[in-house]
């Protein structure tokens, strides 16, 4: 299934994603969810792959990307994305090729370094997860990773490889920033607090990790989410990428301005 995103929705323009305005693309399937949800999840509708869903394939994803992020800044949220970031990772490569400006954000629930050095691993217990979960999991996992059964071979306990340290690494080469860590509603980043075009919507327990810096360093690059969203709070940010910028500005640089005077032209004249 590494080919299929399994998708429930988008939004366009959201400022509560990352730097700018974003198109937040929805993934669906979280086994945490399922298993032992993060302390107030306001998902839950993503959690299993049933309900109002549909399987969309890479190609089909770097269209509806391509098409709706006009300023090229885009979010996988869900449920939980990195259950399926090897094929998120190859819409991140594609629309990139597409064009360099693209800036992927992903969030997950799982802890950056604790992934680096482990992967992503589960085992399935027929008694206590049931047989729903354990189809979830053939989905997930790719078909290059064999499944592992215990040494008696027994079918109702099969440990499932979903993600191994190298998938990390090529997933953090493609992704700007990742999110982890799992949300905590008793510490969530509130509204008032930040309300500016770009924070970080989440808990401050989360960081933000710069993905391909921390290849490229070897070691893990981050800042904390709630620190994140202090540092952009009252700074101007360019209105087309919304990186920060120094308060005489609008823009970073010439190519955002242009992208978002045709984008206002576009809308101009669609009204
Ligand atoms: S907050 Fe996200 S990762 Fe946590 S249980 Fe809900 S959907 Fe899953």
């Amino acid at each position: 299934m590494t080919d299929f995103i399994r998708f429930i929705g988008v939004n366009k323009d959201t400022t509560t994603a990352g730097p700018g305005k974003r198109l937040e693309f929805f993934t669906k399937g979280c086994i945490r969810g399922v298993v032992s949800p993060c302390f107030g999840c306001f998902n839950e509708s993503t959690w299993t792959f049933e309900g109002l869903s549909r399987n969309l394939t890479v190609d089909e994803v770097v269209q509806i990307c391509n098409r709706d992020a006009w300023n090229r800044q885009v979010t996988f949220c869900g449920g939980e994305p990195i259950l399926q970031a090897k094929a998120l990772v190859k819409v991140a490569q594609q629309l990139k090729e597409i064009d360099p400006d693209f800036h992927f954000v992903m969030y997950t629930a799982y802890k950056l370094d604790t992934l680096m050095k482990y992967g992503l691993h589960f085992t399935w217990v027929r008694k206590k997860h049931g047989d729903a979960m354990h189809q979830h999991l053939i989905d997930y996992a790719s078909e290059a990773q064999p499944l592992e059964y215990d040494s008696n071979y027994n079918p109702s306990k099969v440990k499932f490889t979903l993600l191994t340290p190298e998938d990390i690494t090529e997933i953090m080469k493609h992704i700007d920033m990742i999110v982890d860590g799992d949300y905590q509603q008793d510490k969530r980043l509130t509204n008032d607090q930040y309300m500016h075009d770009g924070w970080f919507i989440g808990s401050a327990n989360q960081r933000v990790i710069f993905g391909p810096e921390t290849v490229k360093s070897g070691t893990l690059k981050y800042i904390a989410a709630d620190e994140y969203n202090k540092q952009r709070a009252n700074k101007a940010h360019c209105k087309c990428c919304g990186k920060m910028v120094d308060d005489t500005q609008n823009f970073c640089r010439n190519a955002c301005k242009a992208r978002y005077e045709e984008r206002k032209l576009l809308k101009r004249t669609l009204k």
